[in-house]
């Protein structure tokens, strides 16, 4: 199937209230375009280098999301365009995102990446490390960044089960810290192997690439 008949057939299928990042990292601008004539606009990239050079070349309706993880030094590339920052894990970087927002005169929007795979590998805070953030006045004082949600990545394994245990985790901590921040309204988890699981326990934005795209080299 080609690019376009992928993206509308997930498309059709998600409810309503779910957005679809298309991640489009390693792809060529020909793929992505394919995908805008279909009507999307939101890609996601993992790569600040990868995104700025697509950013300059693509349409500028585009809303480019950061979905890996981030050096501090590489924010300044983004900060002028970038819509949303999926993966803050620490409040250093943070305050550096605060920093370039400051400087830009925009303030930025960022998702904080939680740690919910029991795989030691990927970034992120763990629950305490964000009621403590979420509790402190740190946040406040960020005037050019906007916490819109929580992000979370469940570990790669075959056990659907775990794959769900871990989302629901998310979704309860989620719930739990809009509480103290109730500007929370974004819950980005699922990818193209576990977007339904993830819906199914309260998913609002899923990151989907090779369902779209075709499998990655
Ligand atoms: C690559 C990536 C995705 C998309 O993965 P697919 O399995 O191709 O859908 C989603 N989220 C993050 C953070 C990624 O790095």
């Amino acid at each position: 199937m080609s690019i376009a008949e992928n993206l509308l057939k997930i498309k059709s299928a998600l409810p309503e209230h779910v957005s679809l990042v298309a991640v489009s990292k390693t792809k060529s601008a020909e793929d992505i375009l394919q995908a805008y004539s279909s009507g999307q606009r939101v890609f996601g990239e993992n790569r600040v280098q990868e995104m700025v050079e697509k950013h300059e070349i693509l349409p500028g309706d585009i809303e480019w999301h950061m979905i890996g993880h981030v050096q501090r030094n590489k924010v300044k590339y983004m900060a002028p365009f970038v819509s949303l920052i999926h993966g803050v894990d620490s409040l250093r970087l943070l305050k550096e995102i605060n920093k370039q927002g400051q400087i830009y005169g925009r303030k930025l929007a960022c998702l904080l990446q939680v740690h919910i795979a029991e795989e030691s590998s990927k970034f992120g805070f763990d629950e305490e490390e964000l009621q403590t953030l979420a509790s402190s006045a740190e946040l406040e004082k960020l005037e050019y960044v906007k916490v819109l949600g929580l992000m979370g990545m469940a570990t790669f394994t075959s056990d659907m089960e775990q794959v769900r245990r871990e989302f629901k985790g998310l979704k309860t901590l989620f719930n739990k810290l809009q509480n103290s921040i109730p500007e929370l309204k974004i819950l980005s988890m699922g990818m193209s192997g576990d977007y339904k699981i993830a819906i199914e326990e309260g998913s609002n934005m899923v990151r989907i690439g090779s369902s779209i795209f075709g499998a990655r080299n």
